[in-house]
């Protein structure tokens, strides 16, 4: 059986007139810088997310760097970051001008450690950016509290977690600001790239979206420099079908997870992703660690099942940041994570004997290993 890692093929297919339909209307229309389409998917996704305002911008990355200029962040500002993410959340804070700083994850949640964050805080501190990792929030309360006592802001990088919830409340509504991305693989993906920022301070929308717009709202009024910044009306028409299922899909991918959690929570070689009991995980990965990560990976591999390891190198130790010249002990967890992680196929469509075929070639591989 040939499992892929995610299969876009069979998600458009399930709702192929609808997108057809969408994108053809857009052409129609020559709508395809802002327009309808735009206005629409930035409103339907404001309440979707439950805020007062949504920006949307050309992908995840920009989101995160328009809404650090919006911040203020200049020569000399700290911002701390999870030492375990996508590249796109700590090279954005050098892109708006500010320092690195990076602090390492809990080893068991993958994501950024409060107990670090307190340690990494001095007078040039200006902010954190906690990133909901694989889908399941960060420890948002003790990380609000630091932050309010060192009055810093907090910009989430949802780009994994729509939908995810922590305490009842959806990421994205806890810091001043919280970015997202809707690059195809994500849980809500566009067909080419495509970002958005949400934010309950209007203020702040305005200045994200001056940025985004060359540094003005009105055309040929420039307050400031800025950059191109933009969601395309294709993207907006085609993400605007998609965002009504995202519901049902996160349910599925909960569904998904539960399975391959009640299947392998036994096994002696591999322990299964934990969930925070406050939160709400919404699986944009499902992530196993084991010893024998490599070898199970290519086992998998020769029976047809591709698995992706997010991400190899936690951020400290990669050759963009050598000149910090970072130690495998100044972020243990990452560290030990770095090589034991190994994501599963998780996707909407993947069928439940795909999911045991998945399962029994992981159980096959760890009788090989015991016997
Ligand atoms: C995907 C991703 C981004 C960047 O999104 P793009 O749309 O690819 O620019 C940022 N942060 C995290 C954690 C991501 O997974």
């Amino acid at each position: 059986m040939k499992i892929p890692f995610n299969d876009l093929h069979a998600q458009y297919l399930s709702i192929k007139e609808e997108i057809d339909q969408a994108i053809s209307s857009t052409i129609a229309a020559s709508s395809f810088i802002r327009g309808p389409a735009v206005d629409r998917f930035e409103n339907q996704f404001a309440m979707e997310m439950g805020v007062n305002a949504t920006v949307s911008c050309a992908n995840g990355t920009d989101a995160l760097y328009l809404a650090m200029r919006a911040l203020g962040v200049k020569k000399g500002d700290e911002v701390i970051v999870p030492a375990h993410s996508w590249i796109s959340t700590s090279e954005t804070v050098s892109q708006a001008g500010g320092t690195v700083v990076f602090c390492d994850t809990e080893e068991h949640f993958f994501t950024i450690d409060p107990e670090c964050i307190e340690t990494k805080i001095n007078e040039r501190t200006v902010g954190i950016i906690p990133v909901h990792l694989f889908g399941q929030a960060a420890d948002m309360e003790p990380i609000m509290k630091l932050a309010k006592k060192h009055n810093l802001w907090i910009l989430e990088d949802c780009a994994q977690a729509h939908l995810a919830e922590y305490k009842g409340r959806k990421v994205g509504s806890f810091g001043r600001a919280g970015t997202f991305s809707f690059y195809p693989g994500k849980n809500l993906g566009a067909m080419g790239d495509a970002g958005a920022i949400v934010t309950n301070d209007t203020d702040l929308a305005d200045k994200m979206a001056m940025i985004a717009r060359h540094g003005g709202l009105i055309k040929g009024d420039h307050t400031i420099e800025g950059v191109n910044s933009r969601l395309d009306g294709l993207q907006a028409a085609i993400l605007g079908v998609k965002l009504k299922y995202l519901a049902q899909w996160t349910a599925k991918r909960k569904s998904i997870a539960a399975k391959y959690t009640e299947l392998l929570t036994n096994s002696a070689i591999v322990s299964v992703p934990e969930e925070r009991e406050s939160g709400s995980h919404v699986w944009h990965l499902y992530v196993i660690k084991t010893e024998f990560r490599d070898e199970l990976a290519k086992f998998l591999a020769d029976r047809g099942i591709s698995t992706v390891i997010n991400y190899p190198t936690a951020l400290p130790f990669l050759p963009a940041y050598s000149r910090l010249k970072h130690r495998s002990h100044h972020f243990p967890a990452a560290f030990k994570n770095q090589s034991r992680i190994l994501s599963l196929p998780i996707y909407p469509e993947i069928t439940d004997e795909m999911v045991s075929y998945v399962v029994k070639s992981i159980l096959d591989f760890e009788n090989s290993k015991v016997t």
